[in-house]
């Protein structure tokens, strides 16, 4: 169906005779590790291990970007919790003959202070996965409100990453943040902050492609307006996430009781703790900071502002 409607825009396009390339543009997303290979683990053991993370933030990429812009296919290495070698990564990308590839990683660092996102590419030297990651990187930077750690190439990393190095087309990979920072592993495991780092990384990818490839993918003017992340600050748009639990708890009882504003629930996993706590609807960052003391005062010592979907 997706082919067909594909097929029809191409026709649509090419009567106005601006489409250079008669197919759509192929871009596989690459959930890091899988299966036997976890990547990361949390500084909170009930977290979810960092190749979770990767292919919920890989399948938020992919449905903006296969939802919001026109004459993308997207393909992915893997959908589900499978291993996958670098070589058979590599494989799929090369043998699909994909425009782009996008591996999404969390990262990790002995030292628990390290935070903030990088996107690598193999050399600095490779003009288009440069402008991409760039184009990520400022989106984290501006939009997500992340702190960004930059553009990394082989040489700042000491080493070759192999999905870059062989891959033959645009290729960048993501590392989301760190799970072995705990504000920021708190973070990567809320809905709301993987919807955020996805729509910096769709935006990161649109922007390339509006610039790169013009009329090729345009942007579909609709549901761009969807994109939560593209919403000015309005009304109502911080909030405070008051804890997670791993068992289902009743948000009119306990402390929860002592909070002036009600306290939403929301489960966001199926295994550990899936149930994230929420509290507050603030116009502004400053108010929400009052309100998460208001909170640590009433025993929920993990609280931090964040904002909404
Ligand atoms: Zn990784």
């Amino acid at each position: 169906m997706k082919f067909l409607l594909a097929l029809l825009l191409l026709v649509v396009t090419q009567s106005f005779s601006f489409a250079q390339k008669d197919e759509a543009v192929v871009i596989m997303i690459d959930p890091g590790h899988g299966g036997s290979d976890p990547g990361h683990e949390s500084v909170n053991k009930n977290h979810l291990p960092e190749k979770e993370l990767n292919l919920i933030i890989a399948k938020k990429v992919g449905d903006y970007l296969s939802t919001k812009v026109d004459n993308v296919t997207i393909i992915y290495t893997r959908t589900t919790d499978i291993y996958l070698s670098l070589d058979q990564r590599v494989e799929l990308a090369n043998s699909k003959k994909v425009d782009f590839f996008i591996s999404i990683h969390c990262n990790g660092n002995p030292d628990t202070k390290i935070n903030g996102t990088e996107t690598h590419v193999h050399s600095m030297s490779s003009k288009k996965s440069v402008k991409l990651a760039r184009e990520i990187e400022k989106d984290f930077r501006t939009k997500a409100g992340r702190k960004s750690r930059g553009v990394k190439d082989t040489d700042d990393r000491e080493h070759t990453l192999q999905v870059l190095k062989f891959t033959e087309m645009t290729s960048v990979l993501v590392e989301c943040g760190f799970l072995t920072n705990p504000k920021e592993a708190a973070y990567l495991n809320t809905t709301s902050g993987q919807d955020i780092i996805a729509s910096a990384i769709y935006r990161g990818i649109k922007n390339y492609l509006k610039t790169e490839n013009g009329s090729q993918t345009a942007e579909k003017p609709v549901a761009a307006k969807e994109n939560p992340k593209e919403k000015p600050a309005e009304e109502g748009s911080w909030t405070v996430q008051i804890m997670s639990s791993k068992e289902w708890m009743d948000t009119e009882k306990g402390n929860f009781k002592q909070l002036s504003q009600p306290v939403k629930r929301e489960q966001v996993a199926q295994t550990g703790y899936k149930y994230i706590y929420y509290s507050g609807n603030f116009t502004s960052v400053e108010a929400a900071k009052k309100y998460r003391d208001e909170v640590k005062k009433n025993g929920f010592t993990d609280a931090i502002v964040v904002q909404k979907k």
